[in-house]
């Protein structure tokens, strides 16, 4: 088993991990390392095409690819080393952690590690929805990883549930796919982005949005067949469909969290795991932010192993 040590080392390679490992080489930490789970750094934004990000942090208005490979970029630029394909998979002590990859079992020590693992969609199983479990069911970020990364074939005719910013990057992605979206449900009395995104969308996709309205039910056996949904006045209805997107209802990817060792000094969280959910920007500023805490507690953990 391979054994290896770096000042700070940070896990998963989206806007937040790669912004704070610019920053702590900016302030000087010496070897910073990033481990990254996916083939390639750059988080959620490789995966959603659409234009949106970096406004905040780069002062720019850019696809999330386009954003995604400028932070590995400026990353590598800086001396910040990316591992991709390799997986935290438990903590040994304090500040280790042992990661996975095809090269086999690595034990890294560091002085920091900072958890930068996001958020994700509730899936459907975590929905409590009734019904057969068909294919054709996504969240958004399943969706475009089979649109954007995998090129797959989605369906034709789906069902978005759930009506915030996430629900009408899924439409732009099921429109980008050929897919029809016909109808976009929320069990909110009104939708959660911003004001007319309904009444545009619905001009240009032509989709039925129906509020205060309930999934009750997904049909289907092999590949879904329809949904059933039902209205506040408890009126039961039903539209045929062969796909189903779950949109938004996030969860902080926090499995390494719950086991890290409580109370560990040297342990950081930071992005969407700490803040579900923001924009990229948002998580990629916060970042910047807490590398100065980062860095500090490196020094001081660093004069205090010198003595
Ligand atoms: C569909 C969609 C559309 C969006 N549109 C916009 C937009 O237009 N503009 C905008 O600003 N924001 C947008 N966002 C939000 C934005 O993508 C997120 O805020 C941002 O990606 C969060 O960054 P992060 O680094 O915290 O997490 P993530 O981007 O989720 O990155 C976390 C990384 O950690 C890796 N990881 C997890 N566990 C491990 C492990 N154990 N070992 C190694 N690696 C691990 C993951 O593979 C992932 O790459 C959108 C999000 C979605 C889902």
């Amino acid at each position: 088993m391979k054994t290896s040590a770096v000042d700070v080392l940070i896990i998963g390679g989206g806007p937040a991990g790669l912004s704070c490992a610019i920053e702590l080489k900016k302030l000087g930490v010496g070897a910073v390392r990033v481990i990254e789970r996916e083939a390639q750094a750059g988080g959620v934004p490789r995966h959603s095409n659409h234009l949106g990000y970096g406004i905040r942090d780069l002062g720019k208005f850019m696809t999330g690819p386009a954003y995604a490979k400028t932070y590995v970029a400026k990353a590598l630029k800086a001396g910040v080393v990316i591992s991709t394909a390799t997986t935290a998979t438990n903590w040994t002590q304090g500040t280790s952690v042992e990661t996975t990859s095809q090269a086999g079992i690595e034990i890294i020590h560091a002085q920091a590690i900072v958890l930068a693992t996001g958020a994700r969609e509730r899936a459907r199983n975590a929905r409590m929805v009734p019904g057969a479990r068909p294919a054709g069911i996504y969240t958004t970020g399943s969706l475009q990883q089979a649109v954007y990364l995998r090129h797959l074939e989605v369906g034709a005719k789906a069902v978005i549930i759930g009506a915030e910013h996430v629900s009408f990057s899924a439409l732009m992605t099921l429109s980008h796919a050929k897919v029809k979206t016909v109808a976009m449900i929320t069990d909110q009395l009104k939708h959660h982005s911003v004001p007319g995104a309904v009444l545009l969308t619905k001009l240009f996709y032509r989709f039925r949005f129906l509020a205060g309205t309930q999934l009750i039910e997904i049909l289907g056996n092999s590949r879904v067949s329809g949904v059933v949904l039902q209205d506040k006045a408890g009126h039961t209805s039903r539209i045929e469909c062969d796909t189903v997107i779950f949109t938004g209802n996030w969860i902080p990817d926090n499995e390494l969290l719950r086991r890290s060792p409580i109370g560990a000094p040297g342990v950081f969280s930071i992005g969407n795991l700490e803040l579900p959910i923001k924009s990229a920007d948002q998580c990629a500023l916060q970042a910047r932010e807490s590398a100065r805490l980062i860095a500090s507690h490196v020094s001081s953990a660093s004069a205090l192993k010198n003595g």
